[in-house]
C-alpha cells in the first residue's frame, strides 16, 4: 500500500509532544512491514534541521489557491532518520511557519487550513495517488473534508482518508472565513449540525468535527480513551458527533519505537542495559545524579517528564515533588510550560528549590535529557487529568522505571496495578495506580511504590524487569493500523 501522513509534527525533526513520536514511529513500522510512507510537514524555521538528511527541492512553485488568490510555495523533500518527508513553505507576507514555534499563535486555525490545502495541492499536482490519506489531530481536520468536498472531482476519487485523534481538547475552530479562503465556500451548506457547525457555537466551524464527519474511518490512541471521548467529558464536546459516527471510530494502542527508545542501544545514555543486565541501570542513575548535581545517596529517585498543563496534572506533579521530599526520596522534573502562570510558577519552585541537593526542576524541551532521565529514574510519576494514551509511562516501563499513574486513558491499557488489579496475575503487574483527582490518591500510590522499594528491594526490581518484559513496541499497532488501511480502501 502507498500511504501518506499528513501532520504538523514528525520527531525528532518537529516534536511538541506525542504526535510527533507517533507519525515517525508509525510510519517506520509500516516500512518495516512493506509499505511505501510519506510524510507530508510544514517548513517551520525552529525545527530540528540537524535530523534531516539530504534536504532538497521536490516541487517548485505549487500554485495554492486561497482566498480566491493564490499562495506559492516551494516543497522540499528530505529524510529523517531514514523516512521519506516532504516540507511545505508558502512564500506569503503572512509567514506561516516562520513564526518560531510550531503551535501559539492567535491566527493558527488559518495557519494549518492553510497547510491541509497546500498538502492537498501538494498531492493533486505531483500525481501523488495514495491509497490512504492518514491525517491527524485538529490541524489536518479539513482534510477529510477538502478530498469529499473538492479533491474528488479533480482526479482523486480513489483516495481514502483515516483521521487519528490525539488529543479531543484541541478542536481548531474558525468563522466562514476559513471556508473562503480554502475554497470550501457555501457557509449554507457546512454550517450545518451534521457537517462542521460546532455543537457549541452556531456562529464556528470546528475542524475535528469536519474530519471525524467526513473521514472514512477515526480512530483516538486507545481503546480505553475510544470508551471515555464517547462516553464522558473525556470528548470536549464531542461525544455526540463521535456517538453518531460510532459506526467508523475505533481505538488504537499507540506503540513506542523501539529503535529509538532501548536502554540496550540508546545513545543518549552512557550505560547500555537489557532485562539481564538490569544492575547497570544503577550505572544511570549514578550519572544522571552528577549531571543534576543531586547527592549521590540510596534513596529512590521519581521522574516526572511531559508537557505542564493542565491535562497532565500539574498540581499533582507539583505535589509530588514535595511529597517525594518529604518521604526521603528525590526528584528530577523536565517539562515545558506554553501558559505563562504556570511557567512562573515552576520557575519559582526552581529557584526556592535551587539549593535542595534532592530536587532538580529542568524547565525547557530536552530530549538527551529525557532519555538520561527514562533510564536513570526509579519511577515516573504521570497524573495526568487525562491522558489520550499517554507515551512517557510505556517509555518508562522500556527503561525498567516503574509508573506510577492515574488510570485514565491509555495509562488504564497499559499499566497494571501491583496490589488491586484484577484483570491481571502478580506475574503481568506493573505499576501503581490510582483514580482519584487529588492528593491523598496520589500520595498512597507513591506510599505503595516507596514502601515496596525500600522494605522489598528484590520485590522492586521484579517488578520494574515485568514493565520490561512488556512489548509496546509498533509492531502490533502497526498490524491494526494496515488492517484498517485496507479496510477503508475496500468498503
Ligand atoms: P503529549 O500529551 O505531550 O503528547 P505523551 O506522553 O503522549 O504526551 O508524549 C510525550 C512525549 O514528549 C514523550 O516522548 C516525552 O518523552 C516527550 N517530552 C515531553 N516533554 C518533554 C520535555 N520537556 N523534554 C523532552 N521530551 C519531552
Amino acid at each position: 500500500m502507498y500511504i501518506v501522513q499528513v501532520a504538523s509534527e514528525c520527531a525528532p525533526v518537529i516534536k511538541a509532544g506525542g504526535l510527533g513520536d507517533v507519525v515517525y514511529g508509525l510510519s517506520r513500522e509500516l516500512e518495516t512491514q512493506g509499505h511505501c510512507v510519506e510524510v507530508i510537514l510544514p517548513k517551520y524555521d525552529c525545527m530540528r534541521y540537524d535530523h534531516i538528511w539530504g534536504l532538497h527541492e521536490a516541487y517548485c512553485d505549487l500554485i495554492v489557491p486561497w482566498y480566491g488568490t493564490d499562495i506559492r510555495c516551494d516543497v522540499l523533500c528530505g529524510w529523517v532518520h531514514g523516512q521519506l518527508c516532504f516540507f511545505i513553505e508558502p512564500k506569503s507576507w503572512e509567514m506561516f511557519f516562520n513564526r518560531g514555534c510550531y503551535y501559539g499563535c492567535d491566527d493558527d486555525p488559518m495557519r494549518f487550513a492553510f497547510f491541509s490545502k497546500a498538502a492537498m495541492e501538494f498531492l493533486l499536482r505531483s500525481n501523488k495517488r495514495p491509497d490512504v490519506i492518514h491525517c491527524h489531530d485538529w490541524q489536518t481536520g479539513l482534510i477529510p473534508v477538502m478530498l469529499f468536498e473538492i479533491y474528488q472531482y479533480n482526479g482523486m476519487e480513489f483516495q481514502r482518508v483515516l483521521y487519528t485523534i490525539h488529543n479531543f481538547k484541541h478542536q481548531g475552530f474558525g468563522g466562514t472565513e476559513i471556508l473562503q479562503a480554502t475554497g470550501l465556500n457555501r457557509p449554507e451548506h457546512y454550517f450545518q449540525p451534521h457537517r462542521l457547525r460546532d455543537n457549541f457555537n452556531p456562529f464556528a466551524i470546528n475542524f475535528m468535527k469536519g474530519g471525524i464527519t467526513y473521514a472514512n474511518h477515526v480512530n483516538t490512541v486507545s481503546p480505553y480513551h475510544a470508551w471515555e471521548a464517547q462516553h464522558t467529558d473525556q470528548g470536549f464536546g464531542l461525544g455526540h458527533t463521535l456517538h453518531a459516527n460510532q459506526h467508523k471510530f475505533s481505538g488504537i494502542l499507540n506503540g513506542i519505537d523501539y529503535d529509538v527508545w532501548n536502554p540496550e542501544v540508546d545513545p543518549y545514555i552512557p550505560h547500555h542495559y537489557s532485562l539481564t543486565t538490569f544492575e547497570d541501570k544503577a550505572l544511570n542513575q549514578k550519572e544522571l545524579r552528577d549531571r543534576l548535581l543531586l547527592r549521590q545517596s540510596d534513596r529512590p529517585l521519581v521522574a516526572f517528564i511531559g508537557r505542564l498543563d493542565d491535562q497532565k496534572g500539574v498540581h499533582l506533579v507539583h505535589h509530588a515533588i514535595y511529597y517525594a521530599l518529604s518521604r526521603q526520596a528525590q526528584f528530577v522534573l523536565l517539562g515545558s510550560a506554553t501558559e505563562k502562570s504556570i511557567n512562573d510558577w515552576f520557575w519559582h519552585e526552581k529557584l526556592y528549590l535551587n539549593d535542595n541537593p534532592d530536587v532538580h526542576l529542568e524547565l525547557g524541551f530536552n530530549e538527551e535529557l529525557a532519555h538520561l532521565i527514562y533510564a536513570g529514574a526509579d519511577m515516573i510519576v504521570v497524573p495526568s487529568n487525562f491522558e489520550p494514551c499517554g507515551l512517557t509511562q510505556m517509555i518508562g516501563l522500556r527503561y525498567g522505571t516503574v509508573p506510577i499513574v492515574r488510570g485514565v486513558g491509555g495509562l488504564v491499557n497499559t499499566v497494571f496495578d501491583w496490589d488491586y488489579d484484577t484483570l491481571h496475575g502478580p506475574e503481568e503487574r506493573n505499576g501503581f495506580v490510582f483514580f482519584q483527582q487529588d492528593t491523598v490518591a496520589l500520595e498512597s500510590a507513591m506510599n505503595r511504590a516507596f514502601d515496596i522499594w525500600t522494605q522489598q528491594p528484590a520485590l522492586f526490581r521484579r517488578l520494574a524487569q515485568q514493565g520490561m518484559a512488556y512489548d509496546f513496541s509498533w509492531n502490533h499497532p502497526g498490524e491494526e493500523y494496515i488492517d484498517l488501511y485496507e479496510y477503508i480502501r475496500h468498503k
